[in-house]
């Protein structure tokens, strides 16, 4: 399967039901993460005849679809997760979403859907975000969050990938994700489930490994963790990452450590850009196995001094408590990291404007 080789047009077809300036100050006041969502959104159909065709923003609303649909069966779907930014100057801008648009052709690849040229790609956020702009908020650490998503929608139950296929992109007002302030997280160790073995579907961004990880992220709350961590599928000693997130460690030496992406692990542009800035500033960073025996002899002996999760949604989280069915790491009331908040803060300044953009990253939307 491949991409449309032109660039798709789209039409816009305005919301008669969008809601007036007060109700949407009102929600952009405290918008909380992925509860409310702007009055449009794009769709974008594929068939194997055609391929990408009627490209079209269109009000917000419910999906018609027929109960044999595949992903509802199969769950053939991919997703990708990105924001917008609102700069002091008014003007909206996004982080990377190249790269968002190449991973999304990975998962396509990985799960047997059409790729979406980056060039579409990145015109239907451009497209979605200027007919919803007035959602992008404004307060510090907001943004308008961006989801786009593709599906198997051939009703068709017999076992092949979809002959016709939709993509769609719908936003949501986000609020600053630490209200009063960065608060460590404790996540904890799940040693009866992992995320994705050898060959499977790790490295891509579908849903089916979020459905595979509800169970254990059920159980982190049940010990009174924020986030699950799962460790390789074959050994069982390796750390992989959170259910959402990517993980760092930081030793006393300055040099980040972070496991490689060997296919079981999300790629995350976070964790990239942090490579990036972390290198940029002379600090050593390594991609390799990471065992939870280095974790904690490491934080025992005083040789790893932070660590922290990241991912778009909350930038980076320091994680302050590792918890396991055996032992415990860490303290709950430490502070986080002075380098973990170094990070966050020049990362969250690129994307809001308030520092030099040196490495190009970010496209002007509106
Ligand atoms: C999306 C995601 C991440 C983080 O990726 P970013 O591009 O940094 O947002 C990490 N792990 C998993 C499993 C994910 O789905």
């Amino acid at each position: 399967m491949t991409a449309t080789k032109f660039p798709l047009a789209f039409t816009t077809t305005p919301s008669q039901r969008a809601r007036d300036d007060a109700e949407r100050e009102a929600i952009l006041a405290d918008p909380g993460f992925g509860k409310h969502f702007t009055d449009h959104m794009v769709q974008i159909t594929w068939d194997i005849e055609h391929g990408w065709h009627d490209a079209e923003v269109v009000p917000y609303g419910p999906i018609p679809m027929d109960p044999a649909a595949s992903v509802l069966h199969y769950a053939q779907e991919i997703f990708e997760g990105l924001k917008a930014y609102r700069h002091a100057d008014g003007s909206v801008w996004t982080f990377r979403p190249e790269r968002n648009a190449l991973r999304l052709q990975r998962s396509a690849q990985r799960l047997n859907l059409p790729e979406l040229s980056t060039e579409d790609f990145v015109e239907s956020i451009r497209q979605l975000v200027a007919v919803d702009a007035a959602w992008v908020p404004s307060a510090p650490e907001t943004s308008l969050y961006l989801r786009p998503f593709m599906y198997a929608s051939e009703s068709f139950l017999g076992v092949r990938s979809a002959q016709k296929v939709d993509y769609r992109v719908i936003a949501s007002p986000a609020g600053a994700y630490f209200h009063g302030g960065i608060k460590p997280v404790s996540i904890w160790l799940s040693t009866d489930y992992t995320r994705a073995g050898r060959g499977g579907m790790g490295a891509a961004k579908t849903g089916g490994n979020y459905a595979a990880s509800l169970l254990p992220q059920a159980e982190a709350y049940e010990h009174g963790c924020q986030q699950v961590l799962f460790l390789d599928s074959v050994e069982g000693k390796y750390i992989e990452e959170l259910g959402g997130m990517n993980l760092f460690l930081v030793r006393h030496d300055g040099a980040l450590i972070t496991p490689s992406t060997s296919g079981t692990i999300l790629e995350g542009i976070t964790r990239d850009s942090i490579i990036q800035l972390a290198r940029d500033h002379g600090h050593a960073v390594e991609e390799r196995p990471v065992t939870i025996d280095e974790w904690r002899e490491g934080v025992a002996s005083g040789e790893i001094t932070e660590v922290f999760a990241c991912g778009t949604a909350a930038v980076i989280t320091p994680v302050a408590v590792l918890k396991t069915p055996d032992f415990e790491i860490g303290d709950a009331s430490a502070p986080a990291g002075a380098l973990t908040m170094s990070l966050r803060e020049e990362l969250t300044d690129i994307q809001y404007g308030r520092r030099p953009d040196h490495h190009d990253w970010m496209t002007r939307l509106v």
